[in-house]
């Protein structure tokens, strides 16, 4: 069967991880977290000693880095697993500081297009639509109320073991919306053709299977 792209953006714990992960198990694709790459940038920076504005070394840092996404979606960096690492709050938020810069986002995006070149592909992130996959067959904006996104998270990050604070992530959560969506560079917008989907009332099944309308039509 004909494969194709599927950009899927929205802000943080709308849910897109999730949807991308059960779509690619559906179709037998592959979903590439964007997200992970930011944070892996910012994890390996900090590990450095970088300051997240440091925009020339962090571009510097980033030539000698190797990602990897395993089938089960842990992230390999340079050969460690630093999947749970990179999920702690304050990876959160130098992600979305690290992001900011010009000299990154080319780098990265660079890479997501190279590696989804062969379609088969769901990525995931906030500037997938519009910059990374600008062609990409099927397009999806995820929305979420964020008191949702953040209960939805504490769960997630219990799940995983992560230390959990309800009201702590709810702000994270807020300042990053913010952040990401006033950012100059590639700042998280709805693109006129994406479809929007809030999932604030909707089970996961529900929002997969909307979304996985859309897709027949283009299979
Ligand atoms: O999706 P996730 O919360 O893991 O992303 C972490 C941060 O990386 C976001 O807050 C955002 O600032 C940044 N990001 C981005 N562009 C993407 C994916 C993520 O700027 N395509």
């Amino acid at each position: 069967m004909k494969k194709i792209n599927i950009a899927i953006d929205g802000p943080s714990g709308a849910g897109k991880s999730t949807i991308s992960d059960i779509l690619a198990s559906k179709l037998g694709y592959i979903h590439l977290d964007t997200g992970a790459m930011y944070r892996t940038v910012a994890y390996m920076g900090l590990k450095a000693g970088l300051k997240m504005d440091d925009e020339e070394n962090i571009v510097k840092l980033i030539s000698t880095l190797s990602f990897k996404q395993t089938e089960d979606g842990k992230i390999i960096c340079n050969g460690v697993d630093i999947s749970k690492e990179i999920r702690q709050n304050e990876i959160s938020m130098a992600a979305s500081d690290v992001s900011k810069l010009l000299g990154v986002r080319k780098a990265l995006v660079a890479l997501q297009q190279k590696i989804a070149e062969d379609k088969g592909y769901i990525v995931d992130g906030r500037d997938i639509c519009e910059v990374v996959l600008p062609t990409a067959e099927v397009k999806i904006f995820m929305i979420a109320s964020a008191e949702e996104r953040a209960k939805r998270r504490v769960l997630q990050n219990k799940e995983k073991g992560i230390e959990a604070n309800y009201d702590d992530i709810l702000a994270d959560i807020q300042k990053r919306d913010y952040q990401d969506s006033h950012r100059e560079n590639s700042p998280l917008r709805k693109t006129e053709d994406a479809t929007e989907i809030d999932s604030s009332n909707l089970t996961i099944e529900e929002t997969v299977e909307k979304i996985m309308e859309i897709v027949k039509t283009k299979l």
